[in-house]
């Protein structure tokens, strides 16, 4: 059931108990990760298979068994079916239209007197894709983040996933890897798998980037490794904000509330409207269709503890509520939900009218669905194109322009005391 939340006019302790969600990295689990780390930089291969085989089950006797073969790929794809394949290139096809147009371009500009400068866009060289292990897999994830990388021009894209005692990788996603045109997969998770990619070993090379969801483990190891190597952001549990007006269907309300609802007992599905009618209506929904739903401890816990209607006196107070929270996925159930768009300051992912159900997102629509929580949408982007590449700024500067510049210069390198600096520029222009 939904229950009302009366925050009017208070919003801060709201937006407080969804942003409290994150699960806690304690300092038990700091420091097991950071001794699991410093046994990987010392003993490489060897920490990495004693891992396997406590953690995992992975009785693996030699490190080249940490390497997925080609054959073992191929073996996916043809255990997923033709259909899936179908699905999979789909939703690649989906993907690739809407971040192809986030690739930024390099540019440069000539000035009259000489000067050149601009900026170089590059690819990151090298990316690991952590892959979460367990009974739940998720194709859809290797392809959110693999194409935006592929897009940017990364070079070697990799993927790193722990495998159970049967030593295999879930088909479905050595199909999505296939389709992605992933060739490097290695079977070790954890912290260790995090750990070996962050510092490197005689068989799995350092990357540059760690992205990807994993465990509290995995999550802490990514944190505990930045600065060796960079990472994405730290995914916290799935959220959903609805803002509907009266005429917005109650059904497809309680639907997509569910679809976030059933992610976690931390997710949070939240309603805000004009209508307090409508609110009855949706639990009325809920009821029903959970009759039929098969997650429903998981969606009752969550809706319980985060979940709740928000009464408002206008739209325009519904999206001061929304932009205050600022939820992982927005949808807008009114009329003429595309003249909302410019009250709209912080979403992660925005999904206008009836038949933009936020699980669109989470597979087809071609929008990204690695997305800011916890609030964060105030500050951070959906994963896109541009979390894979660096920019070079450069310039070029005749003599006769830096003649020109020279005593403000020195000038300015004198006032923070930093005389080698206006030495630098004095010393081209003294008497031979
Ligand atoms: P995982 O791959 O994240 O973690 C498994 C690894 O955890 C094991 O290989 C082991 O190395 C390590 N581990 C387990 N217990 C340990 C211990 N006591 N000490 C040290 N290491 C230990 O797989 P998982 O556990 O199934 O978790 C998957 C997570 O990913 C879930 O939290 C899920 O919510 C999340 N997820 C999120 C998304 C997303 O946001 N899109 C997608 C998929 C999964």
């Amino acid at each position: 059931m939904l229950k009302t939340l009366d925050f009017k006019g208070n919003y801060e302790d709201i937006a407080a108990k969804f942003s409290s969600r994150k699960a806690d990295i304690s300092k038990q689990v700091s420091e097991a990760v950071d001794s699991i780390i410093d046994d990987v930089k010392k003993n490489g291969d060897k920490a990495l298979m004693k891992y396997c085989r406590k953690f995992d089950g992975f009785m693996i006797e030699d490190p080249k068994e940490l390497i997925v073969t080609k054959k073992e790929i191929l073996e996916g794809v043809s255990e997923v079916g033709k259909d899936f394949m179908r699905i999979l290139e789909r939703t690649k096809q989906q993907i690739t239209d809407f971040h192809k147009h986030q690739v930024d371009k390099s540019w440069s500009v000539y000035k009259e007197n000489g000067v050149m400068m601009g900026q170089i866009v590059r690819g990151l060289e090298n990316i690991a894709l952590y892959v979460p292990g367990g009974t739940a897999t998720y194709p859809s994830t290797v392809m959110m983040n693999a194409i935006p990388a592929k897009l940017a021009g990364v070079k070697n894209l990799v993927i790193i996933t722990p495998v159970k005692e049967d030593g295999k990788v879930n088909p479905t996603i050595l199909a999505a890897a296939y389709v992605c045109g992933i060739e490097t997969i290695y079977k070790v998770g954890g912290a260790q798998g995090v750990a070996a990619v962050a510092v490197g070993t005689n068989t799995i090379p350092k990357v540059d980037k760690i992205v990807g969801p994993g465990n509290i483990y995995v999550a802490t190891a990514k944190k505990n490794c930045y600065g060796m190597v960079d990472i994405d952001m730290v995914a916290g549990p799935s959220e959903i904000l609805i803002v509907a007006d009266e005429k917005a269907n109650p059904k497809y309300i309680a639907a997509d509330l569910m679809s976030q609802a059933e992610h976690d007992k931390l997710a949070s599905a939240i309603l805000v409207t004009t209508c307090p009618a409508l609110v009855d209506e949706v639990n009325q929904e809920l009821q029903r269709q959970m009759a039929y739903l098969s997650r429903t401890e998981i969606i009752e816990e969550s809706l319980a503890n985060y979940g709740g209607a928000i009464l408002v006196d206008s739209i325009e107070e519904a999206f001061e509520v929304s932009n205050y929270l600022a939820p992982e996925h927005l949808e807008v159930l009114v009329e003429n939900p595309l003249n909302t768009l410019p009250l709209i300051h912080n979403a992660g992912s925005i999904f206008l009218g009836e038949y933009t159900p936020e699980p669109l997102g989470d597979y087809m629509s071609g929008t990204n669905h690695v997305l800011p929580t916890g609030g964060t949408a105030k500050f951070y982007s959906a994963l896109g194109v541009y979390d894979f590449v660096k920019y070079s700024s450069y310039s070029y500067y005749p003599k006769q322009v830096l003649s020109t510049f020279k005593d403000d210069v020195v000038k300015f390198a004198k006032l923070e005391g930093l005389d080698a600096h206006a030495n630098s520029v004095a010393v081209r222009f003294e008497e031979e």
